[in-house]
């Protein structure tokens, strides 16, 4: 077996609900790397704009609004299933933005190009540290196109809202699959026609569909990309 140096910037994107953040916060752990999950910068946005009863479509005030906004990523600070901590303005809103009303909104704010200019500059100085495993939807293409390793994690919409609709139960929330499904279907669709930064794998990145695979077998085949 050859030793070689595990890459240092990886790149995990895909689609709602494909298992990249249950992916990239176990190689981020094995590897000794920070993890960061982009999307919850989006939500947040999201949240920020629902919360203030602001008009979805106004490109302008959503985007001085995600320009403005003091987002902090932090390690997890309690055992409850987080990946990490979100703050707002010192606030934790890390659950808070985990809701049907985000879920269903938050496509239309990250389709604005002011808004992915400010999120993912942030997201990009971040990463360019290395050492890093960074979830999200054009992470490989955009974000970090110089990531030694991009992983695009897929699978059926159908085994998505699945695990999703699982996650819900198992959190003692209330949940509908067939709302799970049109959502997620849904979500899919703005997120892969937006003009800018569209969800689709980078020419070089590694496609895993993970239909037939279980969380510990996908890690296994990631991991071994890295060793
Ligand atoms: O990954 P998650 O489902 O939390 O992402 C929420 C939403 O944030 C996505 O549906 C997408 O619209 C947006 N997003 C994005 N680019 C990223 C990460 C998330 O547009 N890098």
């Amino acid at each position: 077996m050859t030793n070689k140096t595990p890459p240092s910037i990886i790149a995990l994107d895909g689609p709602a609900a494909s298992g990249k953040s249950t992916l990239g916060r176990t190689l981020a752990d094995a590897l000794g790397y920070l993890f960061f999950d982009t999307g919850v910068m989006y939500r947040a946005v999201a949240w920020m704009a629902l919360q203030r009863d602001m008009n979805l479509q106004d490109e302008a005030a959503i985007t001085e609004l995600a320009e403005k906004a003091q987002i902090d990523i932090r390690p997890p600070s309690k055992p409850d299933g987080r990946s990490c901590d979100v703050t707002l303005g010192g606030r934790d809103v890390t659950w808070d933005m985990r809701n049907a009303e985000v879920d269903a909104n938050v496509s239309v704010i990250s389709a604005y190009a002011g808004v992915r200019k400010a999120l993912s500059a942030q997201q990009r100085r971040i990463g360019l540290r290395g050492k890093v495993v960074m979830v999200g939807r054009d992470i490989g293409t955009v974000v970090l196109p110089e990531a030694d390793l991009k992983i695009y994690l897929d699978a059926s919409p159908q085994e998505r809202a699945r695990r999703r609709y699982d996650e819900l139960i198992a959190r003692g929330e209330k949940a509908d699959y067939e709302d799970i499904l049109k959502r997620v279907v849904e979500r899919d669709r703005i997120d892969s026609t937006r003009a800018v930064a569209p969800l689709r794998p980078a020419p070089d990145a590694v496609v895993i569909n993970s239909d037939e695979l279980t969380a510990e077998q996908v890690f296994d085949r990631v991991i071994a990309l890295c060793k």
